[in-house]
């Protein structure tokens, strides 16, 4: 496989600040905690690469509080590893983060997907071979030619929520990003069961 993973594509702009937000960094963490613990959020040990990231909406209306970039890797989080999106443009490749840690790599997937829906509340995501290989093309899935992290991954999961099942199944399988599986829900519980009932059913 193709370790694409763990590095900011977009133009970050960063205000290192204190955490904020602390009862939904507490909620990331219970919600990520059984991720973690099925290796579905970690890291390649032998690239160093931490991978998965989880980010609930959160503060003004439009932002999100995310996992900061590289925290795949550490398993107990607390608001020291969470950025709040605050603005972004997918067009310009720009994401606006503040916080103690920069937004993951994928802040911008993120934040083409909230835009899809209001009621969309969380997002996850998540690695993990066995779930890609079982439903490549089974599942919603985006087009082999696009990276992850990119303008063009933000623009597929839209193609995907206006053309495929995504919108119903709120699972999708990102066939240019080896490993790589997402999945969004109303509620943070909602978006991490639909991740961690298709384990059961692979
Ligand atoms: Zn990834």
């Amino acid at each position: 496989m193709t370790i694409d993973e763990g590095y900011i594509k977009y133009q970050s702009f960063w205000t290192k600040a204190p955490a904020t937000h602390p009862a939904a960094a507490e909620k990331l963490e219970s919600w990520r905690r059984p991720l973690f613990d099925a290796g579905l959020i970690g890291e390649y040990k032998e690239y160093g690469i931490g991978y998965g990231n989880i980010s609930i909406r959160c503060g003004e209306p439009g932002q999100f509080l995310i996992s900061g970039t590289q925290t795949g890797n550490v398993a107990t989080t607390d608001r020291a590893h969470y950025s709040l999106v605050t603005a972004w443009g997918i067009h310009a490749n720009r994401v606006c983060c503040v916080g103690p840690v920069q937004a993951s790599s994928e802040a911008m997937t993120h934040a083409a997907i909230y835009e899809l829906d209001l009621n969309i509340g969380a997002i996850v995501h998540v690695h993990s071979e066995v779930l890609w290989q079982r439903f490549l093309n089974v599942l919603p899935t985006t087009s082999p030619d696009v990276a992850y992290g990119t303008p063009e991954m933000a623009n597929e999961f839209r193609r995907l929520y206006r053309d495929t099942d995504f919108r119903k199944s709120a699972l999708a399988v990102m066939a240019g990003h080896d490993e790589g599986l997402l999945s969004f829900g109303d509620t943070l519980e909602e978006a991490t069961t639909r991740i961690l009932n298709l384990q059961e059913a692979a």
